[in-house]
């Protein structure tokens, strides 16, 4: 998957729109459009890699998942979900919907977001 038939690259080229949290070198966070709890992230990275690769360890030399977390972190502070607590969903595989490497940050509303059997 790249180009137009990824949704991700697609918000990343402004071909489609996004609520735009915050921004670093490697990562944009956005808003989920259709959130699983009251406040729903995604973490993306702005190149599109494929989770496969990001997983295997094909970018552990360009400290990629340390600049991933930091974005998380940076998101995290800035809607003061260190404070209200907050789940960081990787999903891997057979749960994954889109290859291009996102995580989820999910917080504000615990019932919803311990129910451990949604799928984000
Ligand atoms: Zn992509
Ligand atoms: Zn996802």
């Amino acid at each position: 998957m790249g180009g137009s038939e990824c949704l991700f690259c697609d918000i990343l080229n402004n071909k489609k729109s996004a609520q735009r949290i915050l921004e670093t070198d490697d990562f944009i966070v956005i808003e989920n459009k259709y959130p699983k709890a009251p406040i729903h992230l995604l973490v993306v990275d702005k190149t599109h890699r494929e989770k496969s690769d990001t997983m295997a360890g094909a970018y552990q030399n360009e400290s990629y998942w340390d600049k991933l977390f930091q974005a998380v972190h940076e998101a995290v502070v800035k809607l003061n979900l260190d404070k209200m607590g907050y789940k960081v969903v990787i999903n891997e595989s057979k749960y994954y919907h889109y290859g291009h490497e996102h995580v989820h940050v999910v917080g504000g509303g615990l019932g919803e977001v311990d129910s451990g059997e949604i799928r984000l």
